[in-house]
Parts: structure tokens; C-alpha cells; sequence
């Protein structure tokens, strides 16, 4: 029968793409199958990976020990490297046929990518960047106890069965829960560092069963080709083992460059590394390991320097245990001063200058 995403009852299962690359599985893969599971185990039905590459078969057992009950993998060797068309067609062609419920995908690059194009194609919705995943299961099971047949049609149905896909949104000011009544499977890409991963077992990643769908995929398929992957030389920073971090937040967004230049000068006089609020990382001004707080790193310098963050909870959550927080804000409202030992009202641009300045001349 022809695929047909409105076909809501014919969808089941729970489905998590797991990226890899280099023949290594990310971080987020494990997130999520342990998140998937709970999931799964809720509605009573298969958690499946799904995994793409060449020669990547031996990494299904890791994801059977975090919770897997199946992985597909996909194996041919146009898919060795990362394209767009090449993963969408080979995701899409296994959805169209085994048909999962809910397909999870890590918000990592390459997952922001594909989640979309693959939503598009499949004529479903995707709720992108979540940071909480749920379904009613109380008011589930209730409703199965009432009902031997399922009318997909049915309000009461729809409102009990539906995935609750929570994002941030109006620039985190407030959580969005979203659901996707009308169309199957229910996508979502999770933000990577949110979901906890649970203990790995070895008997689970011996019991997981491997299935090998035929992948049928040509160069024709594929309309990029990829010549060459440069690594960036990234030095990650090493927020969390820092005697000082200096962190910058969107004060700095007048110029950037030199926001992010004096936060460096400052982090080097006083022996530190340079943090950031998430508003910074996710404005593309910093790399992401530089962030501090509930989705970034929590850290506990003996100086914690705030420049130009307004000291959101989310944000506090990650550095108010510093031993000594120094505060500079223009704001003299900002809840950063709620937590700071020293607070300094002023422009960060006037005043780390005079702090690099003073501490230079101790
Ligand atoms: P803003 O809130 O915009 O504050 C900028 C501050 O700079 C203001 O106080 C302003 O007065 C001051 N300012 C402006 N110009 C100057 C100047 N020239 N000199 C001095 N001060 C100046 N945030 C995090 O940081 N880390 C997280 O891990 C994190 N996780 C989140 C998780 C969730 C689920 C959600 C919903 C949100 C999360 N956030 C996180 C986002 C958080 O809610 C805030 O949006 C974010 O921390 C704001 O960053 P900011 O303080 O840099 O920017």
C-alpha cells in the first residue's frame, strides 16, 4: 500500500537516527535511544536505531546496550560520507515501508540537516531543537481499557497518543509543547546534552537484533560530492577543570569581536578560559563548548566573571556556585547581581579595559 503520512494508525514503533562519523557514534545517539526507550516502554511497543555508513555494522551492539531493541543498518558505501540526498532517500525509503510512529533525531549539524528534509519529504511535521519528550501514558492505557478498536478520527485518541515535543521559544522567554496530530511518524530533533543516558548493559547490547535493509541508492541519487573533509583545528576549552572563567553574553552583541577579544585579554590576565551564555552560542559568536549553564556546562571557578549576561535562571543554574562572581552589567536590575559577590554597573566595553588594566598593573 502506498505511504500515506495521514494514515495515522498505520505508524508504529519508535525510531532513533544514529549518527556516526568515522565509524564513531555520537554522544547524542545515546541520549536518545535511552530516551527513546522510555518512551517506547510507555506505548508498549519496538525502540529501533538507525544507523547509516560503510562497515559501521559493529556498532550496533553499543547502541543495543543503552537500550536498543533493533538496529537497522544501512550499509553502502555512498553513504560512507555525510550528503543531504543520500541519507534523506535511504531514511525516507525505510520509513515509507516499515513506518515508526516517532523518529528522533540528535540537533546535532548534520541532524538539523537531514530532520527537516526528511520531514518535508515524508509530507510530515518536525518539531526541531526539543528539550523535553512525553506522552500521556496514564490517559493512554485508560483509553485502551474503553475501546478494543482505535478511530483515528477520535479526539480523545489523538490527545492521548500524541508525542509532547517541548523547544524553547521567543528566545527561550517561554516552553513550547507541540504535537503532531494529523500526520506520522512524529519527528523531532533533541538538542544534544539534554537527554541522560543511561547505564550501558552488556546483556542488552548481546540481545539486540541487526537487520539489514537492501539500500538502494546511486550516484545519480546524490547531486553534491563531497572532494574533501577538512577538520577545523578546534581547541575545545576546558570550562569545567577552570580555576577562572570569564563568560560573555549578548552585551557584547555592539561589537562582537571586541566583546569576545577583551573577554579573552581579561580570561589571560587572571589565568582562566573564556565562557558564554547560550544567547552567544546560539548567535554563532562562539563555539558551543564555551557555554555555561542548565544546557551548556556547570562550573565551579574560584572566579566567575559575568560580562554583559543578564543572569537568566538557566544561565545561574550552570555558575552560581562559583566561589567569587563578578558582575558587569549596564543594568543595574539584572538578576546576574542577584547572585554576584561584586557587581559593577557599566559598560563592559569601558570597564574590562580599566579591570585588565588594574590587574596587569597588581
Ligand atoms: P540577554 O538576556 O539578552 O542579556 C544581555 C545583558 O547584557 C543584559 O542584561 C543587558 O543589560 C546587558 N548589556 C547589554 N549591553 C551591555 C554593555 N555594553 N555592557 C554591559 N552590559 C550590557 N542560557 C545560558 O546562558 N545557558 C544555558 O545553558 C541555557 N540553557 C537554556 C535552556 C532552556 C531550556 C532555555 C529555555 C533557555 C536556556 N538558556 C540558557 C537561555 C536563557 O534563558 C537566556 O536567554 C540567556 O542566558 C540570555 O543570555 P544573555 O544573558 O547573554 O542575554
Amino acid at each position: 500500500m502506498a505511504f500515506d503520512s495521514r494514515d495515522t494508525g498505520a505508524f508504529k514503533g519508535v525510531w532513533v537516527f544514529c549518527e556516526q562519523r568515522e565509524g564513531k557514534l555520537m554522544s547524542t545517539d545515546f541520549e536518545l535511544i535511552s530516551e527513546g526507550r522510555k518512551l517506547a516502554d510507555d506505548l508498549g511497543v519496538e525502540l529501533c536505531g538507525v544507523l547509516l555508513g560503510h562497515n559501521v555494522e559493529g556498532l550496533a551492539k553499543e547502541l543495543g546496550g543503552y537500550g536498543a531493541d533493533k538496529v537497522y543498518v544501512c550499509d553502502h558505501e555512498l553513504l560512507e560520507t555525510y550528503t543531504t540526498d543520500g541519507y534523506a532517500k535511504v531514511i525516507c525509503d525505510l520509513v515509507e515501508e516499515k513506518k515508526p510512529e516517532i523518529f528522533l533525531i540528535g540537533a546535532t549539524n548534520i541532524g538539523r540537516d537531514l530532520g527537516p528534509r526528511c520531514a518535508a519529504r515524508l509530507h510530515t511535521g518536525l518539531t526541531a531543537d526539543c528539550t523535553h519528550l512525553d506522552v500521556d501514558v496514564t490517559k493512554y492505557k485508560e483509553f485502551l481499557k474503553t475501546t478494543s478498536t482505535i478511530d483515528v478520527d477520535n479526539t480523545v485518541f489523538e490527545e492521548n497518543t500524541n508525542l509532547k515535543m517541548t523547544r524553547p521559544a521567543f528566545g527561550g522567554h517561554l516552553m513550547a509543547t507541540i504535537i503532531c496530530p494529523r500526520f506520522r511518524p512524529q519527528m523531532s530533533t533533541v538538542r544534544p546534552g539534554v537527554m541522560k543516558k543511561a547505564p550501558f548493559d552488556q546483556a542488552k547490547a548481546d540481545a539486540v537484533v541487526v537487520e539489514k535493509p537492501a539500500v538502494a541508492l546511486t550516484k545519480e541519487d546524490i547531486h553534491v560530492e563531497v572532494l574533501e573533509v577538512k577538520k577545523a583545528a578546534k581547541k575545545l576549552v576546558d570550562l569545567i577543570g577552570a580555576d577562572v572563567v570569564v563568560s560573555v553574553g549578548r552585551g557584547i552583541s555592539k561589537d562582537v569581536e571586541k566583546g569576545i577579544a577583551l573577554a579573552e585579554e581579561l580570561a589571560e590576565v587572571l589565568g582562566g578560559v573564556v565562557g558564554a551564555s547560550r544567547a552567544v552560542v546560539d548567535a554563532g559568536w562562539i563555539s558551543a563548548d564555551h557555554q555555561v549553564g542548565q544546557t551548556g556546562k556547570t562550573v565551579h571557578p574560584k572566579i566567575y566573571v559575568a560580562l554583559g549576561i543578564s543572569g537568566a535562571i538557566q544561565h545561574k543554574a550552570g555558575m552560581q556556585d562559583s566561589e567569587c562572581i563578578i558582575a558587569v552589567n549596564k543594568n543595574e536590575t539584572a538578576p546576574i547581581f542577584e547572585v554576584a559577590s561584586y557587581g559593577i554597573t557599566g559598560d563592559l566595553f569601558k570597564v574590562t579595559p580599566m579591570l585588565i588594566e588594574s590587574i596587569k598593573a597588581l
